[in-house]
């Protein structure tokens, strides 16, 4: 979301602008994983708007059918989800730009002016400017050396998730769509085939560990936290019926505990810049303004 929204921007303003991701396909972790019953979002749920322009932006979503309203009851904020899955809600932000999907980078290097992009499988890209919106981990370990700006990312701190993904053959006739607890095994039940654009002739369950939890299983094999959020699963919704599939997925950085507080960093001298949620908050919300953020920053400085 971030990278995107920052490349949009640019784009809009009249810049030549490339998207690299490893992914294969986009979204980060607005994810939505595939299998033969039918789709699961395994990364964020859901999302909401505090910011009017982001709020402006989930309207032109959902006319672009991106995006839609997810009711719940008792809820004060309109929870928002990407239709059919959650990563199709960055579909037009990339439409019409140079996106470049299983493209890792690997390597970052200063030419002054300009930037070198190493890729895996050798494809390197020269660029004026660069925003690097990936994890500030995963950031610190690619530009250590390169910018200053890696030097102060170790202040952000993320909680992992394991994400456990269930397709029944029946549907849990009595049990709620949506259950939150603040932590342990089932900090977020949800089914996932209650939210709009979704076809499944089963149901498709999401089962989220919350982060204390997830902190003390991390290194715990799939075999292992497969089989204990099974189990919890099914306290919570009694007999299961037969179990079509079933996966997990483990977010290493998932959500943000403790934020930059800054909306970007750039550095205009050296044409290079980074965003993510980890500059404002635990939100896509926060990687959308992020994103937007910087693109404003590299604007400012070439019309200077
Ligand atoms: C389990 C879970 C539940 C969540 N629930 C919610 C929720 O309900 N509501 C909410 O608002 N938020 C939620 N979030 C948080 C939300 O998903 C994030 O805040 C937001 O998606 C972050 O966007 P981003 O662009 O900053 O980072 P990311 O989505 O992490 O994007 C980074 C991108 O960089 C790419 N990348 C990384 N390294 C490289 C590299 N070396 N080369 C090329 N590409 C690279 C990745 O492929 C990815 O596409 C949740 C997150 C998780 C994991």
């Amino acid at each position: 979301m971030a990278g995107l929204a920052c490349a949009r921007h640019l784009a809009d303003a009249g810049q030549d602008v490339i998207v690299l991701d490893k992914g294969r396909g986009l979204g980060g972790r607005l994810a939505t994983r595939r299998s033969e019953y039918g789709a699961f979002d395994h990364g964020a749920q859901y999302i909401t708007a505090r910011n009017p322009g982001f709020a402006a932006w989930l309207d032109q979503a959902e006319l672009a059918s991106s995006a839609a309203p997810w009711q719940q009851l008792g809820v004060d904020r309109t929870w928002w989800v990407g239709t059919p899955g959650m990563s199709r809600i960055v579909a037009p932000l990339a439409e019409g730009l140079d996106v470049r999907k299983a493209c890792r980078v690997e390597a970052v290097r200063s030419n002054a002016p300009g930037w070198t992009v190493a890729c895996e499988g050798d494809e390197i890209v020269q660029a004026d400017h660069l925003a690097i919106a990936i994890p500030a981990p995963q950031a610190a370990t690619l530009l250590a050396g390169v910018t200053p700006l890696a030097d102060g990312l170790d202040v952000v701190r993320y909680a992992p998730c394991w994400t456990l993904m269930v397709a029944l053959a029946e549907p849990l006739e009595t049990a709620p769509r949506v259950y939150r607890a603040s932590d342990g095994p089932c900090a977020w039940i949800a089914c996932d085939s209650s939210k709009p654009g979704r076809a499944a002739d089963g149901e498709n369950w999401v089962i989220q560990a919350g982060p204390g939890w997830s902190e003390i299983h991390l290194e715990d094999s799939s075999d292992t936290v497969s089989r204990l959020l099974h189990d919890a699963f099914e306290s919570w919704a009694g007999a299961l019926p037969d179990i079509r599939s079933s996966q997990v997925h483990r977010w290493r950085y998932a959500r943000v505990l403790k934020a930059l507080d800054a909306p970007c960093l750039w550095d205009g001298e050296a044409g290079i810049g980074l965003a993510g949620d980890w500059c404002l908050g635990p939100r896509v919300e926060a990687a959308y303004l992020s994103g937007r953020a910087l693109a404003g920053r590299m604007l400012a400085t070439q019309s200077r």
